[in-house]
């Protein structure tokens, strides 16, 4: 494995919900040999949610960040940055209160795709039940619509909030293991994806190569799909490896074998972040 390759901009610690302190995730990324590690929380929401850093504990979020950064600005490069939900109305990477937190990245994710009866919002990134019971209450029981939605939704933040790197493209697919909701294949579904994609072109933003999905096993698969890193090259889409850690061992997983994907498709480098800004590295 090429060194150039061990850069990871996005975990989450026990200040939201991943295990372990900041400080045990660059002792991790020391012992591993990455030369950058960005910190990624899930930004506070204004709505109940258990993995969200409670607004109370952003402050010792960016101060525990910041004081790491400077501290091993000799050994890695520390970035900190925050994973910020888009729903519309509520929250986008592009927020005022976001800006105003002067992070060195953001990375952008659609976790959310409606409302539930009860009124609260349907996450995408919960247990099978959880989908079943969004698809039936928010869309029922329409698949297509509730996928149409969320890419229409991830079209929109990359034109309107364009952050950093965009999260996991695909996780509307995290319970659809075997096909059991749509196939990947049908033309729609590749219609929608294919409208995101350009938006995404059409940006600055870089995608993520999230192995999350695989590293945990909540899904099973790499987010995106192959097929969908294949139609990225052809737009000439930056993109950039990470893990989704939620624990400090997790922050090179999978990383061999997404190099390995990655330049099979044809990509030749990865696009990171550094404390100057962007940067090539070979793969
Ligand atoms: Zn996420
Ligand atoms: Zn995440």
């Amino acid at each position: 494995m090429k060194q150039s390759i061990l850069a990871n901009y996005h975990c989450h610690s026990r200040l939201d919900d991943g295990h372990g302190e900041l400080g045990d995730y660059v002792r991790a990324a020391l012992q591993k040999g990455l030369h950058t590690l960005g910190f990624s929380g899930h930004a506070p929401v204004p709505f109940d949610c258990d993995w969200t850093i409670p607004s109370p504990l952003l402050p010792e979020y960016l101060d525990t960040a910041r004081r790491l950064k400077n501290t091993y600005r000799d050994r890695i490069e520390l970035l900190v940055g925050l994973e910020v939900d888009y729903i519309p109305e509520i929250i986008t990477p592009a927020a005022a209160h976001i800006r105003a937190l002067n992070l060195d990245f953001t990375i952008g994710s659609v976790h959310f795709v409606g409302r539930l009866n009860g009124g609260e919002l349907w996450t995408v990134d919960g247990p099978p039940e959880e989908t079943e019971r969004g698809l039936a209450e928010t869309f029922r029981g329409d698949i297509r619509r509730a996928v149409e939605e969320y890419y229409s939704r991830m079209t929109a933040m990359v034109a309107t909030a364009a952050p950093d790197i965009i999260g996991h493209f695909d996780l509307i697919k995290k319970n659809n293991r075997d096909g059991k909701y749509f196939s990947e294949e049908a033309s729609w579904y590749r219609a929608a994806v294919s409208r995101a994609l350009d938006a995404v072109a059409a940006s600055p933003c870089i995608l993520e190569v999230n192995t999350g999905g695989i590293v945990r096993n909540t899904s099973g698969a790499l987010y995106p799909s192959e097929w969908i890193l294949a139609e990225c090259l052809k737009r000439n889409i930056p993109v950039m490896i990470n893990s989704d850690a939620h624990r400090p061992e997790q922050l090179d997983g999978y990383y061999v074998e997404a190099a390995r994907i990655l330049k099979g498709i044809g990509y030749r480098e990865l696009t990171q972040i550094g404390g100057e800004g962007r940067r090539r590295a070979a793969l």
